[in-house]
């Protein structure tokens, strides 16, 4: 920074005093424009062998492709999107919309309001979450993000969320793998929608074992008091600066998977009682409501 207010000041100088100088200025102007002409020539071969090296693969087929996801894949994916009639409480696609709620939650109350997924969880979608999640296939999650921002955004701007919450992961989960992809989606969407995500009010206290291998009775067991209260966050203190309340008033859970419920109410559990008066959830992928 201070070289450049340096030059800047010599080169008035000599624009005013001395035709010499003047030229050298220009001079100067020149090569600093050949300078980043190189520079860019440079950037783009580094590019270039970036794209040689490590070519843009289709996160959902990984084959290489010039477009993401690759043409094939975009029809599948079209295919996989959910559209009504959905059930009401967990957005599950139900085949009547009469039925207003999918059989899972006819038989089980829920703790959050209301939830919406953008596909059904199949292949090739339901592989490339399982790579994002176990195989650092990290880079998946702003494409996914980003797509779950835009399809679902007219439900979101509906629900009004003061917040974007990902699902928290234990912190030696965490530390094991790296990241969490929930996180990783919330801040794609909410940089799409212009949200805050909080990262913070929210921890996962105990470390469970993975939900799939469990049935449904040990599922909810494993989950019981999994969450807690965290620390007040950035965007909290933000929050309460603007509308002088204590807590959110609606918030907006994301996570990649919906199956049971069990994870999503058992946060909902613990947001309640910070007071939390609206909870909605959204996935990446749910199973069928029938
Ligand atoms: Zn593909
Ligand atoms: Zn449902």
């Amino acid at each position: 920074m201070i070289q450049i207010q340096k030059r800047n000041k010599d080169s008035k100088r000599g624009h005013l005093f001395n035709k010499g100088s003047f030229s050298a200025v220009l001079l100067n102007g020149r090569a600093s424009e050949r300078r980043s002409r190189r520079q860019l020539h440079v950037k783009s071969i580094l590019s270039l062998t970036e794209k040689v090296l490590f070519p843009d693969t289709c996160p959902f087929c990984e084959q290489v492709s010039e477009t993401i996801p690759c043409e094939n894949c975009r029809k599948i994916m079209e295919e996989l999107l959910i559209k009504s009639p959905r059930c009401y409480k967990c957005g599950k696609p139900i085949r009547y919309k009469e039925q207003e709620y999918c059989s899972d939650c006819k038989k089980q109350n829920h703790v959050y309001d209301r939830g919406i997924a953008l596909w059904l969880h199949k292949s090739p979608l339901s592989d490339a979450l399982y790579r994002m999640k176990y195989h650092n296939r990290r880079c998946y999650a702003p494409v996914i993000g980003e797509r779950m921002a835009k399809g679902l955004h007219k439900w979101i701007e509906e629900v009004n969320p003061d917040v974007l919450l990902p699902v928290p992961l234990h912190r030696k989960r965490r530390r094991l793998r790296g990241y969490n992809q929930a996180e990783l989606l919330a801040c794609s969407i909410g940089n799409v929608l212009n949200l805050p995500v909080d990262t913070s009010i929210l921890r996962r206290v105990k470390y469970t074992n993975p939900q799939k291998k469990l049935d449904p009775i040990r599922r909810q067991k494993n989950l019981q008091e999994a969450f807690a209260a965290g620390r007040v966050s950035k965007e909290l203190k933000d929050y309460r600066k603007r509308t002088s309340a204590r807590m959110y008033h609606a918030v907006l859970i994301i996570d990649d998977i919906y199956t049971t419920g069990n994870t999503i109410d058992a946060v909902a559990t613990e947001l309640r009682k910070m007071g939390v008066e609206r909870i909605y959830f959204m996935t990446a992928s749910i199973g069928q409501g029938y």
